[in-house]
């Protein structure tokens, strides 16, 4: 059957590519190829794309932190790639939990103020899932909430962990939501929230939304609690696929990984992290450390996301091509890796998409 194309869309308006062909005709991309995982997937893609003869060159870059003054940071070299690129596709980049430097995937969001996180989530044709028509696409918000990283202990056995939710990063990514919609032929904003225990920080979330709503006539908007939006689409995803879901940045997080394991899990869902200045697109998951180095990855989740990224280039074309090859070897069900119920390794399944491109 015709697979929907519509899950993978490319990029609101709001933040275009204007990025040049260089002398070989080749759009230079930045490439972070990442923890764990990361290098065996960043391979697969990158035998892929020149399988497909995309107009591709990766600059790869090495994000391994530096100390600067006195604090953990990105190097200045990936900074600056990333800064005159305006894309880049990137790997997974593990975090240690509860100490240590802050996460990287937080500096780079803050670096180039990456506000909106576009989530799409659909399922795939002819691989066999409890629902074969979620079609769900969930806008995070990318730079506050849970994730302000203000926390202290107040006494001994009491932490306040801040939950930040300004009035500006709210009708930023209302606004990248509400243009999505617009873009990709979805009837519907709809904002998730805690509102009703939350009355002021999602209370304004919402305000926010709602006074976007007012400057986009031709989309419906509503709005959903977060538990009943979980029991909803994990009952009925139906009447999500008409739609974009926007909401702050943790509930975006948990939402998203819920959709994923409707669809077949964190293997295949993409990601993009949009600024005005920059994108950066990598998968949902994270480095897999219990799989790394064993080629059983499964890449689809950041091909899939550089397909986002290569129809935010206003490469359609090339994107469909792969879209379509990644999507028929799944369905055929033959040469899929072992988190879909396969037994390929991550270069049997990269070679079996070539083959149908
Ligand atoms: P994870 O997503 O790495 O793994 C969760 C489970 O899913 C594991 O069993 C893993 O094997 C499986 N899985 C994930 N991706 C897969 C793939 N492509 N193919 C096959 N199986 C796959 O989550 P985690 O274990 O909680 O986190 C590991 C590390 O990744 C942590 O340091 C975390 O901070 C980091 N992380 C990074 C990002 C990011 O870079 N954006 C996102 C999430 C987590």
């Amino acid at each position: 059957g015709s697979q929907s194309l519509r899950g993978y869309a490319s990029a609101a308006p709001t933040a275009a590519f204007a990025g040049q062909k260089g002398p070989n005709g080749k759009y230079t991309v930045t490439l972070i190829p990442g923890d764990g995982i990361g290098p065996e997937i960043s391979q697969s893609v990158k035998d892929i794309y020149s399988a497909a003869g995309a107009p591709i060159q990766w600059e790869e870059v090495d994000v391994t932190p530096i100390l600067k003054n006195g604090k953990t940071a990105i190097p200045d070299a990936a900074i600056a790639s990333v800064r005159k690129n305006t894309v880049a596709l990137k790997g997974p980049l593990a975090t240690p939990i509860g100490k240590g430097h802050v996460s990287l995937n937080l500096t780079l969001r803050r670096t180039f103020n990456l506000f909106a996180n576009v989530r799409p989530c659909a399922s795939i044709q002819g691989y066999k899932t409890p629902y074969d028509n979620v079609d769900t696409v969930l806008i995070r918000e990318n730079t506050e909430g849970e994730y302000s990283g203000i926390e202290h202990e107040i006494v001994d056995g009491v932490v306040q962990s801040i939950k930040l939710i300004t009035w500006d990063a709210s009708e930023r990514v209302a606004k990248y939501a509400f243009h999505y919609a617009q873009a990709n032929g979805r009837k519907r904003v709809t904002a998730v929230h805690k509102a009703n225990i939350m009355k002021m920080s999602d209370g304004m979330f919402l305000s926010a939304c709602r006074q976007v709503a007012k400057d986009f006539p031709g989309i419906q908007y509503d709005e959903d609690l977060l538990d009943r939006a979980c029991l909803q689409i994990t009952q009925n995803p139906a009447p999500y696929a008409d739609r974009v879901m926007v909401m702050p940045n943790l509930y975006g997080d948990i939402l998203s990984d819920m959709c994923a394991g409707l669809i077949g899990g964190l293997g295949l869902t993409p990601s993009g992290n949009i600024g005005r200045d920059a994108s950066i697109f990598e998968a949902v998951h994270g480095s897999a450390p219990d799989i790394a180095g064993k080629g059983l990855a499964n890449p689809t989740a950041l091909l899939l996301s550089s397909l986002m990224m290569l129809r935010h280039m206003n490469l359609n074309e090339y994107a469909d091509r792969i879209e379509k090859a990644t999507l028929g070897t799944i369905a055929e069900g033959k040469t899929i890796t072992g988190d879909l119920g396969g037994k390929a390794s991550t270069k049997e399944y990269t070679d079996a998409i070539v083959k149908r491109l």
